[in-house]
């Protein structure tokens, strides 16, 4: 074993970065551990290449935790303005769009991890690559931090940002679960969100590569989940778009985590028109004789022509035979509200986020300490802390991460 650096950073993603940057900005010697073969992989892949690093909203309500006090902790002391400035002070600019995303002005998630490589390379931070941490034990001095490949380096203080286990070929594999847990940290199961739904519908199977806007409400257990409006789009095995991402959370911590199995969505195709005005339409056309298949040209893409059969006939089923007003109610209502049954998540492969995690309540919420271990810290998305798509989650990873590295 050779030096005794005072911090070791686990992970160079978003939250190990910061961390580091901060650590080494108060004077700590700083190294930090990556098990790829350079930092940052999945910060490139962030925001379709272009990362969304931030929202103009951040504030605690947008995010869930078993400790949401810790993220409003966290955030007052290194919040949305805060963020701005490391990241301006780095000399990236930014941009924000009218929903409050912010992005590199360059548009690349390759300018982030340009000016945080250079502050590491400016402060003097080690960057050890395909340092696959497997083990970290106590010791006087503090921390031994064993790599898979034999290597090791000792630390006074270790900080755990090695992210959940979403898109694990990006890096975060779920190993600092297994970290925090042989320091006896509790784990929340951990459960893929912001991913894609299995549905088995013979309307995913024909309208398969459809894209369109809607409102998408979850109901879980026969009672209603959340819901929003966006992009739905349909796939060869169910469902995916942003909308569906967003409410995928809830359900699959039902399906997931709980054991649940009645787990659906309902669909509003038209959410640009109320229920009444689509039932009218519909009875005109109806009574106009128009051909099932062509009742919502017009109104949705033409493949919908594919399907219209198909809802024609679970309309009448509900009720609503024959072509007079009862039958347009009945197609307006399935319009309104067409129901997919979930039978599952596609996987970590597919999740832009991990639920669940370390237990929050185990840090200490100002530091980031490990209440069951001094001098040991945790940061990012191995806590069990999530939050909104749009900026928040790598918010949080900057914010969670320089406050960790503050610490002595
Ligand atoms: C495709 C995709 C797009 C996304 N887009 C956005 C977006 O635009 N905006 C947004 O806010 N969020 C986005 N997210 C979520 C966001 O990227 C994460 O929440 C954030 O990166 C978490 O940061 P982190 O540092 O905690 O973990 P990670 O970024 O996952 O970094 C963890 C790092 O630790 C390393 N590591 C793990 N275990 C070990 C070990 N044992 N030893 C050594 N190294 C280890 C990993 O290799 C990795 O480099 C996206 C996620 C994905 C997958």
């Amino acid at each position: 074993m050779s030096e005794l650096f005072d911090l070791a950073v686990v992970g160079a993603g978003a939250a190990g970065l910061a961390a580091a940057a901060s650590g080494a900005r108060r004077g700590a010697s700083v190294v930090l551990l990556e098990r790829l073969s350079r930092p940052g992989k999945k910060l490139l892949a962030t925001g379709g290449g272009r990362c969304n690093l931030l929202n103009e909203g951040l504030s605690a309500a947008a995010f869930t935790s078993t400790d949401p006090g810790l993220v409003a902790s966290v955030l007052d002391r290194f919040g949305a303005k805060e963020i701005k400035v490391f990241f301006e002070g780095l000399g990236l600019s930014l941009q924000s769009d009218e929903s409050g995303r912010v992005y590199p002005a360059t548009n690349q998630a390759a300018s982030v991890l340009k000016v945080l490589e250079l502050e590491m390379e400016r402060r003097g931070v080690t960057v050890e690559t395909g340092f696959d941490v497997d083990r970290i034990t106590a010791a006087p001095v503090g921390f031994i931090v064993d790599a898979a490949d034999g290597r090791n380096i000792a630390a006074r203080a270790v900080i755990l940002a090695g992210g959940g286990r979403s898109y694990p070929a990006l890096g975060s594999n779920g190993s600092c679960y297994d970290l925090a847990a042989s320091f006896g940290h509790r784990i929340v199961t951990p459960v893929p969100s912001a991913v894609p739904l299995l549905v088995k519908d013979r309307m995913c199977h024909f309208l398969q590569g459809q894209r369109l806007r809607t409102c998408v409400a979850a109901r879980i257990g026969g009672r209603p989940g959340p819901s929003t409006e966006g992009e739905l789009l349909f796939t060869q095995y169910g469902l995916s778009g942003t909308a569906v991402l967003d409410v995928s959370e809830s359900l699959s911590i039902a399906l997931n985590r709980d054991g649940e199995k009645d787990t659906a969505v309902a669909v509003d195709f038209v959410p640009f028109m109320p229920e009444k005005e689509l039932a009218d339409e519909l009875s005109k056309r109806l009574r106009a004789g128009w051909p099932e298949r062509d009742l919502a040209a017009g109104l949705l893409p033409e493949k919908f022509a594919l399907v219209m059969p198909q809802l024609f006939r679970e309309a009448a089923a509900a009720g609503g035979p024959g072509r007079g007003a009862d039958a347009a109610q009945k197609l307006a209502a399935a319009l309104k509200s067409r129901e997919f049954r979930v039978q599952g998540t596609r996987s970590w492969n597919e999740a832009e986020f991990t639920s669940g995690g370390v237990d929050a309540r185990e840090v200490a919420p100002r530091t980031l300490g490990s209440k069951l271990r001094k001098g040991l810290y945790l940061a990012g998305e191995v806590l069990d802390v999530q939050g909104g798509r749009g900026g928040y989650n790598l918010a949080w990873a900057w914010a969670s991460g320089f406050v960790a590295g503050l610490a002595e």
